[in-house]
């Protein structure tokens, strides 16, 4: 009988059983059979200094030699106070307040409630709207699909999602059209926040746009009262080729999510940072108006700890230099891909390299996805496109050899079709 293991985002009918990883050493995994896998995708965009650094293993294990788990609604810990210190110390300014959670999509729904929260104890009761962009992810609890994309992630589940107001992807040459179609939803009043993935939309097909958008869209939420929500659960720890990549614009969201490079990609655990404003909008005699949110292992002592460990990395290593040296690699091998008609759109955005590979069916589902995840696993090298979009996010710690068997293995992908 084969295992009784439900994988994620898996079909259990068309793939087979994936390789068991054994073992995992800075940018490779070893299976069971003895074979090696360059983890070209970071393990689902985790995994920034590189597996396993012995730091932040260190800081966990001597983590539980103290303390394990403790409920964190009536009692408090250091790890999670220092960590609250060093995330306002290195966030875009203004976020002051630190609500912990344990994974992408819960910062996410903590960010929503934050925002739908605020503008209610404020009295603004017309504020009820949330404004997403299309192609967006941002994960997959029920918040957090809703201001998603709508498409093939998420139409079984319809019936569970709240309706939310769009504006189109800021693409080259019409990102203005964003920005109105942001101005005319917030002109109404009725909007209670925006929530972008800065940037790059990453499961929505890698697709980037420029900070100055971000900017603008920035100064229309100030100019109409509507809060900004970052995204930076993907782009946040480096990737974009700065800490956060709200940096880039120059600007500073109200509330900011973040998770994944969090912990270095070690142990699960999310942080979802709010303005003073918002904390104030909350903090009332009025019991009512208390932040309704919790999960069993809120601030989990251990991977609070791991945190710490991860923002020790990023001030007394020159992690800053590794991402600047990769997104420089990144950016010198795009000319191989174009001008060659089996690609399209090459891009980079710091560290991550995209490219679609040209075939008559895109999207997620199309028809190439699994033959090309089979290749590159054949290959030796973990990577996972989103239907034909090709891309390679791996961890800072990587080597220009190591990212040029990337780029072959994508560059040979192109191979399959036709
Ligand atoms: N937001 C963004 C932008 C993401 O890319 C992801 C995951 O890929 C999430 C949220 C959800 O994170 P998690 O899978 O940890 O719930």
């Amino acid at each position: 009988m084969s295992s009784p293991v439900w994988r994620p985002f898996f079909q259990h009918a068309l793939e087979p059983d994936p390789p068991r990883v054994t073992h995992a050493e800075g940018a490779w995994l070893t299976t069971a059979d003895g074979g090696r896998l360059l983890d070209a995708i970071s393990s689902w965009w985790v995994t920034t200094h590189g597996h396993r650094h012995p730091r932040i293993t260190a800081a966990i294990r001597e983590a539980t030699e103290s303390l394990d788990q403790v409920i964190f609604a009536t009692v408090t810990h250091e790890p999670a106070e220092r960590l609250a210190e060093d995330l306002v110390a290195l966030a875009p300014p203004g976020l002051t307040r630190v609500f912990y959670s344990d994974s992408g999509s819960t910062a996410v729904e903590v960010a929503l409630k934050m925002a739908l929260g605020a503008a209610r104890n404020a009295g603004d009761l017309k504020r009820t709207t949330i404004v997403a962009m299309e192609d967006a992810y941002h994960g997959d609890s029920i918040g957090a699909m809703s201001v998603g994309e709508r498409g093939v992630f998420n139409a079984p589940y319809e019936p569970l999602l709240f309706d939310v107001a769009r504006i189109p992807f800021p693409a080259a040459g019409r990102e203005q059209a964003t920005l109105d179609a942001f101005e005319r939803l917030a002109r109404s009043r009725e909007v209670a926040a925006l929530i972008v993935e800065p940037l790059v939309l990453g499961a929505g097909g890698m697709r980037m746009y420029p900070p100055w958008a971000l900017a603008e869209l920035r100064r229309i939420a100030d100019a109409t009262g509507t809060l900004l929500i970052a995204d930076e659960v993907m782009t946040g720890w480096g990737r974009t080729g700065t800490l956060f990549a709200c940096e880039q614009a120059g600007i500073s969201p109200d509330i900011l999510c973040t998770s994944k490079g969090l912990t270095g990609g070690v142990v699960p655990l999310a942080a979802t940072l709010a303005t003073e404003e918002i904390f104030a909008a909350h903090r009332s005699q009025d019991r009512a108006r208390t932040f309704f949110h919790s999960s069993s292992y809120t601030a989990n002592p251990i991977a609070c700890a791991a945190a710490c460990a991860n923002i020790a990395v990023w001030r007394e290593e020159p992690v800053a230099e590794r991402v600047a040296a990769l997104a420089r690699a990144q950016a010198a091998r795009l000319s191989r891909y174009d001008g060659d008609p089996r690609f399209r759109d090459a891009r980079v955005c710091g560290t991550i390299a995209a490219v679609n590979i040209a075939v008559p069916d895109t999207g997620y589902l199309a028809e190439i996805g699994l033959t090309l995840r089979r290749f590159f696993l054949e290959r030796g090298v973990l990577l996972r496109p989103l239907g034909d979009a090709l891309y390679a996010m791996p961890p800072y710690c990587v080597t220009d050899a190591e990212l040029d068997l990337i780029h072959d293995a994508l560059f040979d992908a192109a191979d399959l079709v036709g």
